[in-house]
């Protein structure tokens, strides 16, 4: 009947009743029923549209809707929906393949997982059995997903609710250029990379550290972009030790810097690749772990102590596959990269109305637009990690875009822009005034 049909009202009475929101207060919720989307827009019940300028959570490349992906997805559920990560299965194998084709150097074999944590799990896991070493060296502002393991591995504060933990980490500080913790003298150790990474080796004891995990570039906690020579002078030290190398592309992957892997900006290839998000434009839960060649022939005679129900699910890879062909057959890396010079023109204009722009870092469609209360001094336009009252001048530009249609998000004081990377000229230039009337409530909290 009538009384029963799934309304707007019935789908928020019943998400607030029943659904466990991530990472948040269940009675502060207040989540807006969505009716539907295509590329990059997607509305709610009462027709509001909104550009969907962070791609969800930063997975959903290709856009909303992508026929292409919704039409291998129901070949594959009429073909075959499940079978055992025992068997071969044909979208499985093509997927894989795909993989050693578009990863760089000698990345080859692939483990599917259902996202990124897991991915992370099984390679600090597979690190430790073909180093047989066990500390895990991670970053400060690094995120790599919610699972015990991955938390651990993780900097950004929401670790702290999940220690303690005995997981073997050990954390440096981030090439975080604009706001370096040593000051940046030049050379800068930190944001050099290998003397900052030889300095915590000698006190850690190389011999005991199986693996460096790293965002290639840092995307949750910052946009933070590794100056020239960082990742190499990383590998440098990585080789010297007979360390493996992880690099976390799960939200720097899959064409989101402009490049199919962030690594291909600095030609550097790591012993294990992750990956999620865009590998699949997120249509199905999706993670991959890619290894090398030497660590592909370790696995022809060690057992891979690892494993899902949901490894390499069929709908999953079908997903992945007909996502990269749409990439490879739509010049959707093209259009990544031009869009990303639009953008990128356009914020440096906005810079110079809008005194609250401090810094502005990018490639391709992975954008961080950093807001500070003086220019000069840097001063951070919210404290880090902000609670509260604190958090309301960040928090009002974002509503601010929101009024106007536009969905963005934002970390400490770092705005994410990052939309679809099959997003139009017309919808940059929407999202960039938008921008130009939201950024005048982060004017207002600026400082002399
Ligand atoms: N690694 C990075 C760099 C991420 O950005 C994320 C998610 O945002 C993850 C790992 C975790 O992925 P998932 O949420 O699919 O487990």
């Amino acid at each position: 009947s009538a009384a029963d049909a799934w309304t707007a009202d019935r789908i928020r009475a019943a998400d607030r009743a029943y659904v466990i929101h991530s990472w948040s207060t269940q009675g502060t919720v207040n989540a807006v029923p969505i009716a539907g989307g295509e590329g990059s827009w997607f509305w709610d019940y009462e027709g509001n549209r909104y550009l969907d300028f962070q791609s969800q959570l930063v997975n959903m490349n290709l856009g909303h809707q992508h026929p292409r992906i919704v039409e291998a997805i129901k070949e594959q559920a009429d073909r075959m929906c499940y079978i055992g990560p025992g068997y071969a299965e044909r979208s499985r194998a093509e997927l894989a393949e795909l993989m050693a084709q578009l990863t760089p150097g000698d990345l080859r074999m692939t483990f599917f997982t259902t996202g990124g944590a897991a991915a992370n799990e099984n390679a600090v896991r597979l690190a430790r059995h073909v180093t047989g070493r066990r500390k895990i060296i991670t970053r400060y502002r690094s995120y790599h997903g919610a699972t015990a393991g991955a938390i651990a591995l993780t900097g950004d504060p929401r670790r702290w609710y999940a220690e303690p933990n005995d997981f073997g980490v050990v954390r440096m500080f981030d090439p975080y250029t604009y706001r370096c913790p040593v000051g940046h003298p030049d050379p800068c150790p930190v944001c050099s990379g290998g003397p900052h990474l030889e300095e915590i080796l000698q006190y850690e004891n190389p011999e005991t550290v199986a693996a460096v995990v790293l965002e290639t570039v840092t995307g949750t906690n910052g946009l933070i972009y590794p100056p020239e020579g960082y990742l190499k002078s990383i590998r440098e030290v990585c080789d010297k030790y007979g360390i493996l190398l992880i690099l976390d592309e799960v939200m720097a992957g899959f064409g989101r810097t402009g490049e199919w892997f962030a690594c291909n900006h600095w030609d550097v290839t790591p012993d294990i690749l992750i990956t999620a998000k865009g590998l699949n434009s997120g249509y199905v839960p999706l993670g991959a772990m890619t290894v090398n060649e030497r660590i592909s022939e370790w696995l022809m005679t060690n057992k891979f102590w690892g494993g899902l129900t949901y490894a390499g699910h069929p709908l999953a890879c079908a997903s992945g596959v007909a996502s990269i062909k749409a990439m490879q057959e739509e010049n959707v890396l093209d259009n990544a990269r031009a869009m990303g010079r639009r953008l990128d023109a356009g914020l440096r204009r906005l810079a110079e109305k809008h005194p609250s722009i401090g810094d502005i870092r990018g490639r391709g469609l992975f954008y961080g637009l950093e807001l500070v209360k003086n220019r000069d001094t840097r001063e951070p336009l919210v404290p880090f990690n902000p609670a509260g009252p604190a958090a309301a001048p960040m928090n009002a530009v974002i509503a601010a875009a929101k009024k106007q249609g536009l969905y963005l998000s934002a970390n400490n004081n770092v705005i994410r822009l990052t939309p679809p990377l099959v997003i139009k000229p017309e919808e940059i230039d929407f999202a960039l005034e938008a921008l130009d009337n939201a950024l005048v409530h982060a004017d207002e909290a600026t400082e002399p």
